[in-house]
């Protein structure tokens, strides 16, 4: 849970660099920051915890921030926890140069790779994945950048999208087996690397492409270099489908789909799979949006606010701790007397952790004079931890690692539960049949990839350069 935005050769780069984390401030709200590089200066660099419009000011972003090229990251703690500490992007200098690095994802062999650098002598000063790629990169030999981003990938297991700034540069990278987006774009003349194509609409972008998984994107004074470190046929891949789920933005288009449209179609297929004798059809604002309007359409029931979100608290979610989150539930959703009294609803929603929002929601509709609630989610019951940089709990704490769907439905006090079937979600994504399927699904299966051996152990790296 992370964004990065990134671009080369515009005057005003930073202030870019601010709005485009701005527009991916969904991705993660604990931390933001900047780097920013102008002709032969030190790296500037900005950081702080909170949003980014708290982070940064007119001042920081025209003084210490000038310069054509920056780079910057919000940040939702996965691996190290919620550490001020860890805010990014990282920027050392190493014996080559500057470097600043910013990370989406999670690497699954951190804590091995981090053991053995430790042995050899590598201090630490965060918990951070990333800070494990930085001692990697500083030990690397080869002398181009490129080839010694190529090492370090080599060593890496896991999810990563990757940016890297150096002093003649910007490269944006991305895992062999594709789990979190990388999209290229351009404003003006200069090129731009982001999470989401919602940060490029925001700067008036326009998109050129997706990083491709396994590609490396280097942005340069001579222009735009392409070379592919990993080349993966389209069944290794494993984009991340929690980012269609819930995730990114709906007005983005990620892994070349509209998330907004995939959103509907689930809901589409929900209500085919589990049609409710019902009265009307309300959303749980804003996730579950796209999806009632899907169900909606689908099975011709009225669709109705009945659930009114606060636009000035966050999503609940975020805050790591668990006693705030319930609290939050009542500070953010409230629900609408007239629309819901007497009414059978389905309320539809992308997903269910833990359980609580659910069970506070189905409280609130029936409060309000709902007579029945039957709760439909857009995505099957979520089993199984992410370890790719999606932040789920453990286990335990996930209702449906469990409970039956049955015992869901009781805990929550809805009427009916059900759920979208894997191959709906799936078919809903576009996604190939079972064998040849291109998203990772491990939150709801457990099947997780099999990782770098296999892609080793299939396709050798090429060497291939391919500049488009
Ligand atoms: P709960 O079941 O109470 O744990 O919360 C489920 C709600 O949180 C769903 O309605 C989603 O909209 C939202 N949600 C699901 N996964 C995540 C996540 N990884 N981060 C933040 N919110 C999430």
């Amino acid at each position: 849970m992370c964004g990065v935005f990134g671009i080369f050769g515009h005057p005003e780069a930073a202030k870019l660099t601010y709005l485009g984390l701005h527009a991916l401030q969904h991705r993660g709200q604990e931390s933001a920051g900047i780097v920013a590089r102008e002709g032969e200066q030190p790296f500037g660099l900005h950081r702080g915890r909170g949003l980014v419009a708290d982070v940064f000011n007119e001042q920081v972003l025209g003084g210490e921030l000038r310069g054509t090229c920056a780079m910057g990251h919000v940040r939702y703690s996965t691996a190290s926890g919620p550490k001020s500490d860890a805010a990014q992007p990282f920027s050392v200098s190493t014996a080559r140069g500057p470097l600043a690095i910013a990370h989406n994802g999670n690497l699954v062999n951190a804590d091995a790779l981090r053991d053995g650098l430790e042995r050899e002598g590598a201090i630490f000063s965060t918990r951070s994945d990333t800070e494990v790629i930085v001692h990697l990169l500083a030990r690397a030999r080869a002398p181009r950048l490129e080839d010694r981003l190529r090492e370090v990938t080599a060593q890496l297991e896991g999810a990563y999208s990757l940016l890297v700034m150096h002093e003649g540069g910007l490269i944006g990278l991305r895992d062999p087996e594709g789990f979190r987006p990388l999209i290229l774009g351009k404003v003006g003349d200069a090129h731009v690397l982001a999470s989401e194509t919602c940060a490029l609409d925001l700067v008036e972008g326009t998109l050129v492409r997706e990083v491709e998984p396994g590609e490396m994107v280097h942005l340069t004074q001579s222009g735009l270099r392409s070379e592919r470190l990993y080349h993966m046929p389209d069944a290794e891949r494993r984009a991340c489908i929690f980012e269609m789920v819930y995730f990114a933005r709906p007005d983005s288009r990620i892994f070349d789909q509209s998330v907004y449209d995939v959103r509907v179609r689930m809901g589409r297929q929900l209500a085919k799979e589990a049609p409710v004798d019902a009265d009307l059809v309300i959303p749980v604002p804003d996730s579950g949006v796209p999806a009632a309007l899907g169900f909606s359409e689908a099975s011709g029931l009225p669709f109705r606010h009945g659930l009114i979100r606060s636009h000035y608290v966050g999503r609940t979610f975020i805050e790591p701790k668990q006693s705030i989150r319930a609290f939050g539930v009542r500070l953010k959703l409230s629900a609408v007397r007239s629309v819901l009294k007497g009414k059978r609803v389905v309320v539809v929603d992308d997903s269910i952790v833990r359980g609580t929002t659910s069970r506070k929601i189905v409280g609130i509709l029936k409060s309000a004079g709902a007579a029945e609630v039957h709760l439909r989610i857009s995505s099957p019951p979520t089993a199984f931890p992410c370890h790719y940089g999606i932040d789920t709990p453990n286990r335990e704490e996930l209702i449906a690692a469990k409970h039956s769907v049955q015992e869901t439905a009781e805990y929550v006090t809805a009427h009916s539960l059900q759920y979208l079937s894997q191959p709906g979600l799936h078919a809903a994504v576009h996604d190939g049949p079972e064998e040849a399927r291109t998203f990772c699904n491990a939150c709801f299966t457990g099947r997780y990839s099999a990782g770098r051996d296999t892609i080793h152990q299939r396709l050798p790296i090429l060497d291939q350069i391919n500049p488009r």
